[in-house]
């Protein structure tokens, strides 16, 4: 099957090198120029664990191809699937200014029938608006069906083809076949509803989970208190099948690129339709509450920020990614800076960019050059080498011994073996 992706981001290129790789012959399209000529040269524009592979593969076997236009790109495919950013507007509403662009776009270059699928985190309403733009430039037949991506940053091509459902929402018998026959090497089930229901399938799906974490944090921060251990507490309440293992993680807060924006366009959507959401504005509340947790306890714990030098190691938003967008890291750092901590920080592969984050702070090659001379280390993303950091070299470079491990990685007996004070999260 012909399949053209629009948008060829985190969600875009690896579906569209995913479905190439079932077979498919998928063309990604993207305006940004310098993104597309580093793909064309083999270059990956983003990290995400095995993707490279992926895209050299189908790109040899010619099943894969990338563009800047939407004349060489939309005639002929019969799934054009949208995969454009819907970032949020200054008011928490969603900025649509890109599914409108790319949907002009594909109105002026349709040559045919074709299915347009939506796989950007819409509005409830954007099937029928991506329908009408398009309408206003063709005469052709075409077909708009909403088609939300459920997969995740550093396990996006894991997640892409073993999804848990996909979902499809269309009113029409001839999309929703054309749709089927695009999935139908990926066994799971296929939800099948109306447009409406799907895209609010997608909001409310990342509503729930970002509650689920702020639940746990909620609990995290009284196990503290009374003196139990949240991840006992978590592994007893995940062990009942009606609650579930997954999402029950402590930690300082959800973030990335979906949580943030999807919750404040879900609370957005209720207050349009004057329907008020208190657990969804207490899960938002709570987020903010667990990053700034992290500094208040090590601020408690070192007498006071200004003047100290801290490690941060991680800069990204979770481990398997170099996403910075809503850090919880990155708002750990930044609060430490404002306390007046001189912080220096490590990722192996996010950086802060004093353009997208406002702040400028020295990166270190490694962990242990991130720690010389500090009096605390913050472990705030959940990378797999912080799990196995050398504590013997770490205790040797710092001037302090204090660990807080925000991402509850480390054992205490670990630490304990080489005299650090250990902060946990959820642990007094
Ligand atoms: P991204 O910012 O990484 O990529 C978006 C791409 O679209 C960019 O490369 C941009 O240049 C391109 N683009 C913008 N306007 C265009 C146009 N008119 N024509 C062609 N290309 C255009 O975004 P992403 O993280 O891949 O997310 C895309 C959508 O998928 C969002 O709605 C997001 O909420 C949703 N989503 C993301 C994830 C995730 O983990 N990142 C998961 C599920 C769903």
């Amino acid at each position: 099957m012909r399949v053209t992706i629009i948008g060829t981001g985190y969600v875009g290129l690896v579906s569209g090198a995913c479905l190439a790789d079932l077979g498919h012959s998928v063309m990604c399209l993207d305006t940004d120029e310098v993104k597309i000529g580093k793909l064309l040269q083999g270059v990956m524009p983003i990290y995400e664990p095995g993707l490279e592979e992926l895209v050299k593969r189908n790109v040899q076997a010619g099943r894969l191809k990338f563009t800047t236009s939407f004349h060489e790109g939309i005639p002929g495919a019969e799934v054009i699937s949208i995969a454009v950013g819907t970032p949020s507007a200054a008011d928490g509403s969603v900025d649509m200014q890109y599914v409108d662009a790319a949907a002009k776009m594909i109105g002026q270059a349709l040559t045919g029938y074709a299915v347009i699928a939506d796989k950007s985190t819409v509005p409830v309403g954007t099937s029928e608006r991506v329908a009408s733009i398009i309408r206003e430039f063709t005469q052709h037949e075409f077909d708009v069906v909403s088609n939300p991506e459920f997969l995740r940053e550093g396990h996006a091509i894991w997640d892409f083809l073993k999804p848990a459902r996909i979902v499809i929402g269309s009113g029409s018998e001839r999309a929703k076949d054309v749709m089927r026959g695009m999935y139908a090497h990926i066994d799971c089930p296929k939800i099948v509803m109306d447009a409406r229901s799907a895209e609010l399938t997608k909001y409310a799906s990342n509503a729930f989970l970002a509650t689920k974490i702020s639940f746990i944090n909620e609990v995290s921060h009284l196990c503290e208190a009374v003196g139990a251990d949240v991840e006992a507490v978590a592994a007893g309440m995940g062990s009942d099948p009606r609650i579930g293992k997954e999402f029950l993680k402590a930690g300082p807060g959800w973030g990335g690129s979906c949580f943030p924006k999807d919750v404040k366009a879900f609370l957005k959507l209720g207050e349009a339709n004057n329907h008020p959401m208190p657990v969804t504005s207490a899960a938002l509340a709570m987020n903010k509450l667990a990053r700034s947790r992290v500094v208040d306890r090590l601020e408690k714990e070192l007498g006071g920020l200004a003047g100290k030098t801290i490690g941060i190691l991680g800069v990204a938003f979770k481990g398997n990614t170099d996403d910075t967008r809503e850090s919880p890291a990155v708002d750990i750092i930044r609060q430490c800076a404002e306390r007046g901590a001189k912080v220096t920080v490590y990722d192996p592969e996010a950086r802060v960019s004093l353009e997208l984050h406002g702040i400028d702070v020295p990166h270190a090659a490694s962990p242990y050059e991130a720690v010389l001379k500090a009096d605390a280390v913050v472990i705030a993303t959940e990378w797999e080498e912080f799990r196995t950091l050398d504590l013997a070299k770490l205790k040797q470079v710092m001037v302090g011994a204090l660990i807080f491990d925000a991402r509850n990685l480390l054992s205490k007996e670990a630490t304990d073996k080489h005299g650090f004070k250990h902060l946990r999260i959820g642990v007094r």
